[in-house]
C-alpha cells in the first residue's frame, strides 16, 4: 500500500502495507517560498508553468528514485542522508508547486487537463506549512519528531519493554493470556501515543493554516478534494460504501464474540456487547487473521493444502515465483518483464548488507525500469505479495505514456487494489492452471466456508477501521473535535464503527490515535478503505468477463486476453481521467460501491447469519 506522501515523489515507488510501521520517503512539510503575486494570470502562463513543473518534476523524480533505490538496498548513514536531503527537496519542490498551481487556479478560460493537474498539484502534498515566518520549520520538526517517537516506541510484556514490530507480533500471538493482552495494549497506547499529543495539536493548527492558504477550507478538506468530487460529495460516497458492508461486518463481529465468549469466558468477553479491542490477534483490531484458529468452523477449517509446501514440492526458488508472477499476467496479455527487471530488482535479502525488506514496486525511470524489492521466501504469503506488487509494477507500465503528473493511480485506492485484486486470484483453479496443485487436491465445496472466513477476518473486519482513521481527523481538522476530545471521540469512534472498547478505562488526556502508525505518519487512510472495495469490484468484473459462473471466490480468469485488454483500458488511462471513467472502463460502472464485497462473502454470510441465531447481535 502507498506509503509515501507527496503525489509528486509517489511515481516511482509504491511501498505496500496499511499495517507498517515502516515509513519510506516521506514527504512532509518544508519551506514555502514568498506569497504569490497578486495579479491575476493567464491561461497561457497557467500552462507554462504546469510544462515547467512537470519537466522539473519528471527529471527531479528519476534522480530521487534512484538515490531512494540505493538507500533502500543498502542502509548506511550515507545512504540515509543523501537519501533525507533529496527527500527534503522533493518535498520543497511539491510545496512550490502547491502555492503556485493555487495562484494559477484562478486564471480565466484553463482548459480541462490545465485545471486537472493544477488541482493535482495543489493536492499533493499532505501536510502544508503556511507561509508565515517558521511555520514550515516548526512543522518539519513536529511531523519528524512524531514520527522517530512512533518509531522508537516501545511496550510491555511481563513487565519487560518490547519494541513496536514484536509488541505487533506477540498481538497476534494466540497463545498469551488476556492480561498479557491488556498489558501489551495498555503499556504501547500509553507510553506511544500520549506523550505526542500536544505536538498533534499544534501541527493540526499549522497544517490548516497552510491548506487555507492553498485555498481548501481545512486539512481535511484538502485530502477529501482529491477525488474528481467536492470534499462532501465523497465524504457521502464513502458513507454509502459503508452502509452497504456493514451488514456483514456486524455478522462477523456478532459470530467473533460468540467465539471469544467460548474461549475466555463471560468474566473477559461477554456474550453481548463491545468486543474487547486487544483480543482481535492485532494492537489496532484492524485485522483480526491471526486468532483465525479460534473462530475456524469445525471440519472446513483445514484446506488439505499449503501454497509453500506445494511451491517447496516443485522445486520452486523466489526467482522461480516471481516468474510464476510474471506468466500470471502473461497470460492476460501483458508484455514480459523488461530483462532489466531480472538484473536490477532484490528479489531475495541480500548476504552482505541491511536492506529494507519491506516490499516495494518500483518505476525508476518512469518508463520501463521496472524493478520489486523483496526480501522474498518460499511460502504462501509470499507468492501472494509478489502478485501484488506485480500489479504495480503492470499499472506503472500501463500508464507510462501518459504526462509526468497523470503517472498515478486513477485515485490513490486504485493502485492497492489491483494488487490485491490479482492476489484474489491465487484460487485453486489457477494453483491447478499452473501446475502447482493436483487437481485431485482441490479443496471440495466444503471448504468454501474455511477459505471465505479466513479471508473475511483481514478484508472485512478492516472495512470499519479503514474508515474511522480519517473520519476521526477530518473531525479533528475541521475542529468539531477538540483537543480536549481527541481521546473521547477516538474510544467513541471505535466503538462506533468497530464495535470495540479499550481492555482498559482511557483517561481523557491520553492519546490513543497516536499509536497507530499513519497518526504520527500522517498517511491519509481512506485509500486503504477504498482498496479493500475496489479490489472486489474488479475482481468480478474480470470473473463476469471471464464467463465464471460457479461460486465468485473460487474464479480464475488465469489466460483470459479480453480480461486483459480491459484491464489494460483502465490502467492505462493513469490518473489523466477522473476515476470513475477509469473504473467505467474496466468495470462497466462509475460507481465505486460494496456490492461486489458483499457478493463474494455471500455464502459466508448466510452462514454466519445460521451460526448468529438467537445471538443478541450488535452492541
Ligand atoms: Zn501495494
Amino acid at each position: 500500500m502507498h506509503i509515501m506522501i507527496s503525489r509528486l515523489a509517489v511515481a516511482a515507488a509504491l511501498a505496500c502495507g496499511s499495517m507498517s510501521g515502516a515509513a519510506l520517503a516521506q514527504s512532509g512539510p518544508a519551506p514555502a517560498p514568498a506569497k504569490a503575486s497578486e495579479t491575476v494570470p493567464t491561461a497561457a502562463q497557467a500552462q507554462a508553468f504546469i510544462t515547467a513543473a512537470e519537466k522539473e518534476a519528471f527529471d527531479f523524480s528519476i534522480d530521487n528514485a534512484r538515490v531512494q533505490w540505493i538507500n533502500a538496498t543498502y542502509l548506511t548513514e550515507d545512504t540515509d542522508a543523501v537519501a533525507a536531503e533529496f527527500g527534503a527537496r522533493g518535498t520543497e519542490m511539491s510545496v512550490r508547486f502547491a502555492l503556485e498551481a493555487a495562484k494559477y487556479d484562478k486564471a480565466p478560460g484553463l482548459s480541462p487537463d490545465v485545471k486537472r493537474k493544477l488541482d493535482i498539484l495543489r493536492t499533493g502534498i499532505v501536510l502544508p506549512a503556511p507561509t508565515t515566518p517558521g511555520a514550515a520549520t516548526e512543522l518539519n520538526e513536529i511531523a519528524t519528531r512524531l514520527q522517530s517517537a512512533y518509531g522508537k516506541g516501545m511496550g510491555t510484556l511481563d513487565g519487560k519493554p518490547i519494541n513496536g514490530s514484536d509488541i505487533e507480533a506477540e498481538m497476534g500471538n494466540i497463545n498469551h493470556t488476556p492480561a498479557e493482552y491488556a498489558e501489551m495494549w495498555k503499556s504501547w497506547h500509553d507510553q506511544v501515543g500520549k506523550p505526542m499529543k500536544a505536538d498533534y495539536v499544534r501541527l493540526v493548527e499549522i497544517a490548516n493554516a497552510g491548506s487555507k492558504e492553498l485555498g481548501f477550507a481545512d486539512t481535511g478538506a484538502m485530502w477529501r478534494s482529491g477525488y474528481d468530487m467536492p470534499p462532501a460529495e465523497f465524504a457521502a460516497l464513502t458513507e454509502k460504501i459503508w452502509q452497504e458492508v456493514k451488514p456483514l461486518y456486524d455478522a462477523l463481529h456478532c459470530y467473533t464474540r460468540t467465539k471469544l465468549n467460548e474461549k475466555y469466558g463471560d468474566a473477559v468477553q461477554k456474550k453481548t456487547g463491545p468486543i474487547r479491542a486487544d483480543l482481535l490477534g492485532n494492537m489496532w483490531a484492524q485485522e483480526w487473521g491471526n486468532i483465525y484458529p479460534l473462530v475456524a468452523p469445525a471440519g472446513s477449517g483445514d484446506l488439505g493444502y499449503d501454497v509453500g509446501d506445494l511451491l517447496e514440492a516443485k522445486g520452486y526458488d523466489p526467482v522461480k515465483m516471481v516468474k510464476a508472477g510474471e506468466n500470471f499476467y502473461s497470460s492476460l496479455g501483458f508484455a514480459a518483464l523488461p530483462a532489466t527487471f531480472w538484473t536490477r530488482s532484490q528479489i531475495t535479502k541480500p548476504r552482505d548488507r541491511d536492506v529494507v525488506c519491506h516490499a516495494s514496486a518500483w518505476d525508476v525511470d518512469n518508463k520501463d525500469d521496472l524493478r520489486i524489492k523483496m526480501c522474498t521466501k518460499v511460502n504462501s504469503d509470499d507468492f501472494t505479495t509478489i502478485h501484488h506488487e506485480l500489479g504495480h509494477n503492470y499499472y506503472q507500465r500501463a500508464y507510462n505514456k501518459q504526462p509526468y503528473l497523470y503517472l498515478n493511480g486513477a485515485n490513490d485506492g486504485f493502485h492497492e487494489a489491483i494488487g490485491d485484486f490479482v492476489a484474489l486470484s491465487i484460487t485453486p483453479k489457477y494453483l491447478v492452471d499452473i501446475n502447482l496443485l493436483d487437481p485431485a487436491k482441490v479443496p471440495s465445496a466444503d471448504k468454501d466456508l474455511g477459505l471465505l472466513l479466513r479471508q473475511a477476518m483481514d478484508k472485512v473486519a478492516f472495512l470499519p477501521f479503514g474508515l474511522l482513521i480519517d473520519r476521526w481527523r477530518w473531525g479533528v481538522f475541521d475542529g468539531s473535535i477538540k483537543p480536549a476530545d481527541y481521546n473521547k471521540a477516538w474510544t467513541q469512534m471505535r466503538l462506533q464503527y468497530q464495535g470495540i472498547v479499550p481492555p482498559v478505562e482511557r483517561p481523557d488526556d491520553a492519546f490513543d490515535a497516536g499509536a497507530k502508525f499513519h497518526i504520527p505518519g500522517n498517511t491519509p487512510y481512506t485509500r486503504y478503505f477504498l482498496a479493500r472495495v475496489l479490489q472486489f469490484q474488479f475482481y468480478e468484473a474480470a470473473c463476469k468477463q471471464a464467463g465464471w459462473t460457479g461460486p465468485l471466490h473460487r474464479c480464475s480468469f488465469f489466460g483470459n486476453k479480453e480480461v486483459g485488454a480491459k484491464l489494460n483500458a483502465m490502467l492505462e488511462m493513469g490518473a489523466s481521467k477522473p476515476w470513475p471513467d477509469a473504473l467505467q472502463a474496466f468495470t462497466g460502472s462509475r460507481e465505486m460501491s460494496g456490492k461486489a464485497l458483499i457478493n463474494y462473502f455471500a455464502p459466508l454470510k448466510k452462514w454466519l447469519d445460521q451460526q448468529n441465531k438467537g445471538k443478541a447481535c450488535g452492541w
